[in-house]
């Protein structure tokens, strides 16, 4: 359709979702799909989370709230922050968002516009690179090489900046890679990025809790040289296994605060009290089942990692945190949405091509391990028998 605002014909979509619905054809269909392709924990969110939500519709709340959130709730963020990343951050510069997509989502409204540069990931998170195009920005990818464990070269990160630069997006732990960004490389990076004050940076920390052999979280906003111009993106979708109860939070600096706060007035005005309560019990509560989640990811991931290794013409590095595996798969030159696409329509297995995180992801396929080790087992079964056919 013509006449539409220019740059609607450029936003890109999330294909996890577009997988999803194709899988729940198959399975209609009466297919045994195992899905690999959906970023959501396989566990039930934790009784005591579910239960403070029930208590605070059963006691009638059920109105508007505070737009940027019930002060109790920014208060529990501002606490968990300090408690994880020894940085006191004022609640007034909390944001509680329906999800932590909803953070990318304001930000690009805030920096995107024609004439601008944003470098983001590459391979990364979809949404940065479809509201980048959308707002008419230019994107710059940061490419994350399997070589370097999916990370960046901080060097390589500067040398893209240039005048035009506004904003930088980084996402540690990784979503499609699992990849973490290592301490040092984020300490060189805030040191160089002193040279240029006019570029802010969005930190995606929304895997900051799921992390493997003792690698420990840097929030970026721990690095005093970009204090003033760093955004955190974190929630409760993946730690507390929420994704559903669509709640999230940015950190903004207080020069931008007040923009994103009117966004949300005039985009979702405020998110909904019992929603924000579990979030408090979340964040206040036992942390046994993430502890139990987080253990149980680990061992998922190890025989992931193991059992892919020894496919024919797979590779696969260990990756740090979050729940994905990105292994190199190489079937006859075949491009991974190809090898994706067959492997959903005839072997009856989602996954996500890696070329749909960027073109640093072609030859790659996003496995994510929130599905029970008897599925895993199955699918390394079935890629084994496709990589031999
Ligand atoms: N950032 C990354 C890297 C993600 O993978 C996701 C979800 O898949 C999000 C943000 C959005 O999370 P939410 O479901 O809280 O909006």
């Amino acid at each position: 359709m013509d006449g539409l605002n220019k740059f609607i014909y450029e936003i890109g979509s999330d294909s996890a979702f577009s997988i999803l619905a194709r899988s729940n054809e198959l399975i209609k269909q009466g297919k045994d799909v195992i899905n690999l392709g959906i970023g959501q924990p396989d566990f039930p969110t934790a009784p005591n989370i579910v239960e403070s939500a029930v208590k605070a519709l059963r006691d009638g709340n059920h109105g508007y709230s505070s737009s940027n959130g019930i002060l109790e709730l920014r208060e529990a963020v501002s606490d968990n922050f300090l408690n994880r990343n020894d940085i006191k951050i004022d609640p007034n510069n909390i944001l509680i968002t329906p999800g932590g997509k909803a953070v990318i989502f304001y930000t690009l409204l805030i920096f995107g516009q024609p004439g601008v540069e944003i470098i983001t990931p590459d391979p990364g998170f979809i949404a940065y690179r479809s509201m980048i195009d959308y707002m008419g920005a230019k994107a710059i990818a940061l490419p994350h090489r399997m070589e370097n464990n999916f990370s960046f070269d901080a060097n390589e990160l500067l040398s893209l900046i240039n005048d035009k630069t506004r904003l930088i997006i980084l996402n540690s732990p990784a979503n499609p890679t699992g990849g973490v960004v290592p301490h040092q490389e984020l300490e060189k990076l805030a040191k160089g990025l002193q040279k240029f004050p006019n570029v802010f940076i969005l930190s995606d920390e929304i895997y900051s809790r799921i992390l493997f052999d003792g690698h420990k979280h840097s929030s970026l906003l721990t690095f005093p040289e970009v204090r003033d111009r760093v955004i955190v993106l974190d929630g409760w979708s993946k730690t507390y296994s929420m994704t559903g109860w669509r709640l999230g939070y940015g950190i903004f600096p207080k020069s931008i605060f007040k923009y994103a706060e009117k966004l949300a007035i005039n985009c979702h005005s405020c998110i909904s009290i019992p929603t924000q309560l579990a979030g408090i019990e979340a964040l206040k509560g036992s942390q046994d089942s993430v502890n139990k989640m987080n253990q149980e990811f680990q061992e998922r991931r190890e025989f992931l990692v193991t059992e892919l290794n020894k496919i024919k013409d797979v590779s696969c590095v260990t990756p740090g945190g979050a729940f994905y595996v990105f292994p190199k798969i190489n079937k006859k030159n075949q491009k991974s949405k190809d090898i994706s696409n067959f492997l959903l329509e005839k072997k009856f297995v989602a996954t996500v091509p890696g070329s749909s995180f960027g073109e640093n992801g072609e030859g790659f396929l996003r496995i994510s391990y929130a599905s029970k080790l008897e599925n895993l087992k199955k699918f390394i079964k079935l890629l084994d028998e496709y990589m031999n056919e």
